[in-house]
């Protein structure tokens, strides 16, 4: 069978990981959230007390860290020095300080050589800020999602809630605005839609009018 990729790339809370789970069910293929690998890298900085905003001193760190990536029933684990933080890496803060991991280049080439070897053994959908654009630049799909900041809260404090946390919603907005500044305006591999991404503005639909539009353009493209 042919080995496939579908990119997914937009801004925090634009829907990117509920629709690459849903496809990675519906098209038996692995889901990869490469978020989870910046926040590991972050989690790890932020408990060794140091700041994710030093460059010299988070490349130091890396020399530290064994990342690893395990799949128990089709969900995504992630092994720091052999023990799992899955559960630790969900939070506003560690999200900030991935943002910031995620501006230097020895992390982004580390982490963008390990998905590029995931993607070469097997079928893959794959969320992000540059998986169109620079880790999976020949994937058979690429989507770029987006929706509007008040959104993009509201879903975002909707997952806290749902986590047993709370929120304000406006600091919720707030944060997510500084997190698409960040993001959009690194000076590498900053997130970008690809030329030949299908792009969707989510604001205002549901997720299976979302997952209809995504999966015809998968099916277009890959007949999958
Ligand atoms: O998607 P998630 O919110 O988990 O990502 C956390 C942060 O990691 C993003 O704000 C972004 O700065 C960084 N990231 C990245 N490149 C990716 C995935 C995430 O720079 N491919």
């Amino acid at each position: 069978m042919k080995i496939y990729s579908i990119a997914i790339d937009g801004p925090a809370g634009s829907g990117k990981s509920t629709i690459a789970k849903l496809l990675s069910e519906k098209l038996g293929i692995i889901y990869v959230d490469t978020g989870a690998m910046y926040r590991t890298v972050a989690y790890y900085c932020m408990e060794k007390g140091i700041d994710t905003k030093d460059g010299k001193a988070v490349e130091r760190a890396l020399d530290d860290i064994k990342l690893e990536i395990k799949m128990t029933d089709g969900v995504q684990h992630m092994i720091l020095n052999g023990r799992d933080v899955t559960g630790f890496i969900r939070t506003a803060e560690v999200g900030q300080g991935a943002s910031d991991v995620g501006t230097f280049v020895p992390v982004r080439d580390r982490l963008v050589e390990m998905q590029q070897a995931m993607a070469k053994k097997c079928s893959v959908v794959m969320d992000g800020r540059d998986i169109g654009t620079v880790v999976l630049p020949n994937a058979e799909v690429k989507i770029y999602l987006n929706a509007d900041v008040e959104e993009r809260a509201r879903r975002r404090l909707k997952d806290f809630e749902a986590q047993g946390k709370t929120g304000d919603l406006a600091e919720v907005a707030e944060q997510i605005r500084q997190r698409d500044h960040n993001d959009m305006t690194r000076e590498y591999n900053p997130l970008r839609k690809a030329d030949d991404a299908v792009e969707i503005d989510t604001t205002g639909m549901t997720i299976e009018q979302v997952a209809e539009v995504v999966l015809k353009t998968v099916h277009e493209k890959t007949g999958e």
